[in-house]
């Protein structure tokens, strides 16, 4: 349960799994009502319609929701099991589609005691992991074999955290000297349908050709694969090879402008210079994006835009963002950590045409994001958790009002 001061987030999840659908049944109950649980005294949100029903109960039975009525006519005493939920809002589980609950060499309790909890109290019920497996075992202590434990752990009660809801490969990003194979490349995506990844995570530096042969392997092992798109290939290449999501807002920026292929050509860092940015955003073509919308939604291929990264570095070196009062709740080593991830964004320019270039490319960014949903691309609710100045949990509900400042509706 989940107080939320902007009701209007509520409605944007493909993940709603219950909620007040029209059939609701409002009927006083009466009969023996002890293994249930009851909520009581909410604000409930229809995610059809956006009505919401003030001062109502919740009565859920084997973990699905079997009536809803007014509180005044609850019979208290018939629940064993009761949270009384004061006029708060209550919200379905959410579900976060791009996270990283493990860091290299992070330790476990990084996961179990700060972020699971967070995301627990912030309503998170669902997690689709980023990356989780290791590629050398330096990266741990926390590698795929004890994600698979939490995962396992979660699902049967034993330990409190969202659910895991697909587990990632690392994310293949060899070095630029580094060729692979065509046999290596399939021997790969093998390595990682044996360990019932759901996900394969590609990233920037990986070569057309071996995203060519781990794409198609991967279609006959039947996973999925998604991430950063390959620097030195477009949107619509990766799309039409059978990309499933598309990770962050960047790469639609990177393709939409006259010099696009010079980049996509040149480009040794995913991380364009102040200049690149400037350019992308004041010569933006929404004729190429309107195509490459196109080449999404006739693929299937998602679009997770995860905003407040993009944030972070529009407002790197704003002192109210840097002080946020949800700073109490990072450990101090991770804040210090975000802390110099922020100085190095402004660093990369600290002149105002600098920061007008970060703060630009975020708004463009929005900007995509409602004309990807008004063309029908389809989109997921991600926030990057656990990268610098993401909130674990918190930073759910500051996606969903970026969506909502993207001018998604708020049930989208
Ligand atoms: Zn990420």
């Amino acid at each position: 349960m989940v107080t939320i001061h902007q009701k209007t987030v509520i409605g944007l999840f493909l993940t709603l799994l219950f909620l007040l659908a029209a059939n609701t049944n409002f009927a006083q109950i009466t009969e023996n009502q002890s293994s249930k649980l009851l909520i009581h005294n909410g604000n409930i949100i229809n995610i059809k319609n956006g009505e919401i029903l003030y001062n109502h109960s919740i009565v859920v039975s084997d973990g699905v929701i079997e009536s809803i009525m007014p509180a005044t006519n609850v019979k208290l005493n018939s629940y064993s099991i009761y949270t009384d939920a004061n006029g708060k809002f209550v919200i379905p589980g959410i579900w976060d589609m791009h996270a990283h609950m493990r860091a290299d060499n992070l330790p476990p309790f990084i996961t179990t005691e700060w972020m699971m909890p967070l995301l627990i109290a912030n309503g998170v019920t669902g997690v689709r992991d980023m990356t989780s497996s290791c590629q050398y075992d330096s990266q741990g202590p926390v590698c795929l074999d004890q994600m698979r434990k939490w995962q396992n752990e979660i699902e049967s009660g034993k330990l409190l955290g969202p659910r895991l809801l697909a587990l990632s490969s690392y994310q293949i990003n060899p070095d630029w000297n580094y060729q692979f194979c065509e046999q290596e490349a399939r021997a790969l995506v093998h390595q990682f349908s044996n360990q019932n990844l759901d996900l394969i995570k590609i990233y920037f530096r990986l070569s057309p050709k071996a995203y060519s042969w781990i794409i198609d392997e991967s279609e006959k092992l039947n996973i999925d694969v998604g991430g950063h798109i390959p620097i030195r290939m477009s949107v619509i290449e990766a799309s039409e090879k059978g990309l499933r999501s598309l990770e962050h807002a960047r790469d639609l920026l990177f393709d939409c402008y006259p010099e696009s292929n010079k980049f996509r050509k040149e480009a040794k860092s995913q991380d364009p210079s102040v200049k690149i940015m400037h350019q992308m955003v004041d010569e933006f073509d929404e004729n190429i994006l309107n195509e490459i919308f196109e080449v999404m939604i006739k693929n299937n291929t998602w679009y997770v835009p995860t905003h407040v990264t993009r944030r972070m570095e529009a407002y790197a070196d704003d002192p109210n963002f840097r002080n946020d009062f949800r700073n109490e709740y990072i450990p101090e080593m991770l804040l210090a950590s975000w802390l110099k991830d922020a100085d190095n964004v402004i660093a990369m320019d600290s002149t105002k045409n600098g920061r007008d270039a970060f703060m630009k490319f975020y708004k463009k960014g929005l900007e995509i994001t409602a004309n990807a949903h008004k063309s029908g691309v389809r989109i997921l609710l991600g926030t990057d958790g656990g990268d610098t100045f993401v909130y674990p949990g918190f930073s759910v509900h500051d996606e969903l009002q970026e969506l909502v400042l993207a001018g998604l509706t708020p049930l989208a």
